[in-house]
């Protein structure tokens, strides 16, 4: 963590202090995105519903990780690796009502 030298305004110098974010940051050592989860919940949130499907890559297959609206993980889908391509373009959830994972296309 860099110490939180940009307030108030934004400078083209500096970026978000959350890792692996790099955005431009607003206020506090945060983007915008990150400044207004820590106004909103008092921290920094490790996901949000705008990001894509964790995927996790073994020998043989993959697992895609879908995480419910406090961004716990709930289920994980096993897919095959050659099938990794074809499914992350899209946002994955699991549907309760069938049980299976389910997207918006
Ligand atoms: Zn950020």
């Amino acid at each position: 963590m860099v110490d939180g030298s940009c307030t108030g305004e934004i400078h083209s110098m500096n970026t978000c202090n959350v890792e692996n974010c790099g955005k431009l940051c607003l206020a506090k050592g945060l983007c915008p995105r990150h400044y207004h989860q820590q106004k909103i919940f008092g921290h920094v949130l490790k996901r949000s519903k705008f990001d894509p499907n964790e995927i996790i890559k073994y020998e043989d297959h993959a697992e895609v990780i879908m995480f419910n609206a406090n961004h716990e993980e709930i289920a994980r889908a096993l897919i095959d690796l050659e099938n990794i391509p074809l499914i992350q373009q899209f946002k994955w959830f699991l549907d309760c009502s069938t049980g299976y994972p389910s997207t918006n296309i």
